[in-house]
């Protein structure tokens, strides 16, 4: 048995905030203490997307056979997705026990669950300094219509509303400085390098 279990670490943060850099430089940072959790989902995968690496792809009858089986840690129907999304306890537990810190990217209905089962998760918050500049970067990618960027926006604007609740919000205007923050928090919480 590891000296001491590993910690329960949640991220979250409005579509446009850079969770995926800012996870991809974590877990680069931390290559041997620290693993992301694969969450299930039962949207389908888009083009590049690997089952069980990037997504456990579910249906949505298996994800609802075994959530009643209690085999989720947290699920949610995510606001404004309309699919499914959930962490497995065989992502964390596991892990844990091995001394190995655990990451889940989730929302913030899904952090509150998680809370409920480990009320000293390390809760992380990641936002842009500015509305304006989570509305500049969600344009930005180019690729989206006017009405999906307006509904984008309407489920940021209620996941800023639950920032307060985190332990700790990082702001996320360079990435590398937002990264030096959660490093130093990391290492103030005993997650070795
Ligand atoms: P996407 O479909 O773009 O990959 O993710 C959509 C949203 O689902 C993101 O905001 C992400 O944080 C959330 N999400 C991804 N996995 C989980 C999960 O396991 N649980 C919960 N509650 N939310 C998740």
């Amino acid at each position: 048995m590891p000296s001491r279990p590993g910690q329960l670490v949640v991220l979250s943060g409005p579509s446009g905030a850079g969770k995926s850099t800012v996870l991809d430089a974590l877990l680069a940072n931390y290559p041997r203490h620290l693993r992301l959790a694969v969450s299930a989902t039962t949207r389908p995968p888009r083009p590049g997307e690997v089952d069980g690496k990037d997504y456990y792809f579910l249906s949505p009858e298996e994800f609802q056979r075994r959530r009643q089986r209690g085999d989720f840690l947290e699920c949610c129907e995510v606001f404004g997705r309309g699919h499914w999304y959930g962490t497995l306890h065989s992502e964390v537990g596991p892990s844990l026990a091995e001394g190995i810190s655990v990451i889940l990217e989730i929302d913030v209905d899904g952090a509150r669950q998680v809370l409920r089962h480990y009320p000293d998760a390390m809760t992380i918050f990641l936002r842009p300094s500015t509305p304006a500049e989570l509305e500049r970067r969600l344009r930005s990618r180019g690729t989206e219509t006017e009405e999906a960027i307006q509904r984008r926006l309407q489920v940021a604007k209620r996941e800023l509303e639950y920032a307060t609740t985190y332990r700790w919000q990082i702001i996320n205007d360079h990435v590398d400085e937002a990264v030096e923050q959660i490093n130093i928090i990391f290492n103030a919480q005993g997650i070795p390098s």
